[in-house]
């Protein structure tokens, strides 16, 4: 059974009137209940957590991280960083949600700035599925509508995704390369941009079916593992 360690900040629901009211248990409970109910085994960590929750054993016992962060990126300690890197790089699965665009993990992998433009103003959303024999994409109709989202428009500064799954407009006028797949080492990353703070997207059922081909599809594989370094032919001397 594919094991899931669902990461929060956990800051606005404790600190923002309105942001408790959409999630009062949290926005990890939420992910880890829906993620649970598909038949996952989940765990929540958080950043006031020892280690942010994220020790070695947690991370031994987990095949795909989510990553929900947004106005404390910064507290994140570098050390930890390093380790879901080495994680990633080594085949877990990382699923970076909404303004986890500019987490220290995502940063890290991308290379980039992961910058991108935002308006909050309630507007509608529209994500166009682009690929769809993509297993992220398995049970979802030709768009999903957020009724009302954040906008976040390109340009995005990540590099090319390797597969571009959903693609969103908004109200506005603007759009957004919003499911975006890449590998890094053996791990796989799929950026998913739904999930803002004061709206209850993540009690969407579509939104909650792409998470979970997210963690699916993200999921680590039993392949082999690389050597490196100067090498005899394997065709025998
Ligand atoms: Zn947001």
């Amino acid at each position: 059974m594919t094991s899931v360690t669902v990461w929060n900040e956990y800051r606005h629901e404790r600190e923002d009137e309105e942001v408790a009211e959409v999630y009062p248990e949290g926005i990890h409970e939420v992910i880890a209940g829906f993620l649970g109910d598909r038949g996952f085994e989940t765990r929540t960590a958080t950043l006031d957590d020892p280690e942010h929750g994220l020790t070695e054993s947690v991370l031994d016992g987990t095949d795909v991280l989510t990553w929900w962060g947004h106005e404390a990126h910064d507290e994140v300690a570098d050390e930890v960083v390093e380790r879901v890197r080495e994680r990633v790089l080594g085949g877990m699965g990382l699923v970076v949600l909404h303004s986890g665009h500019f987490s220290k993990i995502f940063k890290r992998l991308m290379g980039t700035t992961c910058d991108l433009k935002y308006r909050e103003r309630g507007e509608t959303e529209r994500l166009w599925v682009v690929e769809p024999g993509h297993p992220i994409a398995d049970g979802i109709d030709e768009y999903v509508e957020v009724p009302e989202a954040e906008m976040y428009g390109e340009r995005f500064d990540v590099p090319a995704p390797e597969t571009l799954v959903f693609t969103s407009w908004f109200e506005g006028g603007e759009v957004f390369r919003s499911g975006c797949c890449y590998r890094r080492g053996a791990g796989k990353v799929f950026y998913f941009r739904p999930g803002h703070e004061t709206y209850p997207i993540y009690r969407q059922p579509e939104i909650q079916r792409v998470v979970g081909n997210a963690v699916e599809w993200a999921a680590p594989v039993d392949g082999p593992e690389p050597s490196f370094g100067r090498s005899d032919p394997p065709e025998g001397a």
